[in-house]
């Protein structure tokens, strides 16, 4: 009871901070609808004040049966008058009722979307650094996983304690009557469960916050197990019990953890429990007592006793809000770190450069991953026009697709600077810029749309035109096996939805360079190995019809096949991202280098 009533600052503060993001969760319920919200809100507060008025009413009736009982001419009417009111007052409670549940159902619909849409929109804005810091995409993941459900969890949960705190506001105004006292013990007895469940409420909150890396990854062995692109490999390599094992471990811990709180929390829930029902009785002994010294009349105990029992049943209520409200807390919390990741403000807006036909210049360019200790990239400088190919050479991890990707601006270099048409790519805008840019990488997208859609995707202007797809697919050596599939460009790809057809590596990837293809307007071409799984012969074809394709276009691609590499018009090759050779095939057999070294290596391979 003492800490109740002399709370020290910390553990209010922490009591309290279960609340924290009720005002967040309001202001999200009044953007989303003022109508459904006020109306909300009007119906909490009836809600809130009618029990009283029962019970008041209640009181009028056995005291106007008293008083008939003890009058020669009884009043029947007034009586039966009273129990009229009081059954319109009950329609009332169950009719705010309703409209409770059916503004919150309203309410629910509209707030899912609305909170989907703005995890979704956020997501348009960021870069794709925030998608591999595994920390954001972990908060990314569970926002949308419960965006429809905890938003108004937490409001419904919120308006309940409202709703809960009027009605013992208008007990307390009904209780005042017999004592002031009498009000004190209604709230005051509430009072030390209410902050315990809070403080536990708080606590449990931070828990689960601060555990969430052990969560994620028990979600991860989950997907790892149940999900369509894990099975084949957890079968094949009997990685399934030691993955459970892994997955049972990581529960055990969390569980002692949880026991702990559980335990805690209820034992205190009890005890404080207990000091309040011991309360409610002391004032239900005082309530009976002063009646049968005649101090009140018979209508006023009954009152009493219904506005004490109710209030009990209140604070109850507003317990059980409060002991649930973490979860929501914790989804909130997490909702609004997703939100407020600030994104990079867009510098540059220039739609061209000072020397239109000067193409790319990467001069000392170098980078480093976010959080990386080694420079990806280091010191690279090159120069590619118009009209011109360029091929990468290298082993894996040398850094070559952290070049395109700094090209196409998904990174900006930590050093030097990278020129299109004599402007930094900082000064670019970016829309403008990715325009000029046509890429497919490695991991291209295998969208689960229709085969033309995908091709489409090139250019989403023209991601349903038809004919468009045609061409494309023709360029890009699609074309023979969508017209020999049944449903031709019209027919869905991947097994999410019914009748989704599966590729092979060699036809998405055939579908990818389409998709390339697509983009008739982009004069800097970059193929990052999207032909590895093509046969040779396929990827000999494609390149020339690339090449004939692109005139006055600057093309770079990535290969480790040097069949197809020998052919562009300059080679680079890196080694842990540095250059360390380049020019000409011819130039650079002549050099007896690294090129040389590989060239001759795969050239063995094939004779
Ligand atoms: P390549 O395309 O030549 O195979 P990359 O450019 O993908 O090589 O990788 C170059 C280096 O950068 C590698 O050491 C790799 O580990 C590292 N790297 C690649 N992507 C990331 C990333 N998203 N975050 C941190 N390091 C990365």
């Amino acid at each position: 009871m003492a800490d109740a009533q002399d709370p020290d600052a910390g553990f209010l503060e922490r009591a309290l901070g279960v609340f924290v993001y009720s005002r967040r969760a309001l202001e999200l319920v009044w953007t989303t609808s003022r109508p459904l919200t006020i109306t909300l809100a009007l119906l909490t507060l009836v809600a809130g004040i009618l029990p009283a008025v029962i019970a008041y009413i209640g009181q009028l009736i056995v005291d106007g049966v008293v008083t008939a009982m003890n009058s020669a001419d009884p009043d029947t009417g007034h009586v039966l008058w009273l129990i009229v009111m009081e059954s319109i007052v009950v329609i009332l409670v169950a009719a705010s009722q309703r409209g409770l549940s059916v503004s919150q159902s309203l309410l629910r619909a509209l707030l899912g979307q609305r909170v989907n849409v703005m995890i979704l929109e956020k997501a348009l804005t960021l870069q794709l650094a925030n998608f591999e810091d595994s920390e954001f995409y972990d908060k990314l993941t569970q926002a949308r996983r419960e965006a429809s459900r905890r938003p108004l969890s937490l409001v419904n949960r919120t308006f309940g304690l409202v709703q809960n705190a009027i009605s013992l506001t208008s007990y307390a105004v009904l209780l005042f009557a017999f004592s002031p006292w009498a009000v004190v013990i209604l709230i005051g007895a509430g009072l030390p469960s209410f902050f315990a469940e809070a403080k536990f409420s708080g606590d449990a909150f931070r828990l689960f916050r601060w555990r969430s890396p052990e969560t994620r990854m028990q979600m991860y062995l989950e997907t790892v197990i149940a999900r369509e692109d894990g099975v084949k490999e957890v079968k094949l390599f009997q990685l399934g019990p030691r993955l459970l094992q892994r997955y049972r471990d990581i529960f055990k811990k969390l569980f002692v953890e949880d026991r702990r709180l559980t335990i805690r929390r209820d034992s205190w829930g009890f005890l404080l429990g207990l000091l309040s029902t011991g309360a409610f009785y002391a004032a239900y002994a005082w309530i009976v007592i002063t009646t049968m010294n005649g101090e009140i009349t018979l209508g006023a105990m009954t009152m009493y006793l219904v506005l004490f029992r109710q209030g009990q049943t209140a604070v109850a209520a507003s317990l059980s809000a409060v002991s649930g409200m973490y979860e929501d807390n914790l989804y909130l919390s997490n909702l609004y770190d997703y939100l407020g990741q600030a994104v990079p403000a867009r510098l540059g807006d220039a739609k061209q450069g000072p020397e239109p036909k000067r193409g790319i210049e990467f001069r000392n360019v170098s980078f480093a991953y976010p959080g990386a200790t080694e420079n990806a990239l280091e010191d690279v400088s090159f120069e590619l026009s118009p009209g011109n190919s360029l091929a990468l050479v290298g082993e894996n991890g040398s850094g070559k697709t952290t070049l395109i990707k700094l090209l196409t601006r998904l990174y900006d270099p930590t050093g030097g600077q990278i020129l299109l048409d004599g402007l930094d790519l900082q000064q670019w805008d970016v829309e403008a810029l990715r325009k000029r840019i046509g890429v497919i990488f490695q991991d291209f997208g295998r969208y689960q749309f229709s085969v033309g859609e995908n091709i489409g995707a090139g250019d989403v202007r023209y991601i349903d035109d038809a004919e468009r797809w045609a061409i494309a697919a023709k360029t890009g050596t699609a074309a023979p096996f969508i017209e020999a599939m049944p449903d031709g460009y019209n027919t869905q790809l991947g097994r999410w939805f019914k009748g989704g057809r599966e590729l092979s590596g060699g036809q998405w990837q055939k579908i990818a360079l389409s998709r390339a293809f697509m983009r008739t307007e982009a004069d800097i071409l970059v193929l990052d190995e999207p032909t590895a799984a093509m046969d040779a012969l396929s990827e000999a074809a494609i390149f020339d019809h690339f090449r004939s394709q692109s005139h006055n276009k600057m093309t770079i691609l990535i290969s480790h096949r040097f069949s197809t590499v020998r052919a562009a018009d300059r080679i680079i090759v890196i080694h842990e991202g540095k250059i360390i050779e380049q020019g000409t095939h011819e130039s650079l057999l002549a050099e007896n280098g690294q090129y040389a070294h590989l060239f001759k290596l795969q050239a063995r391979g094939y004779q």
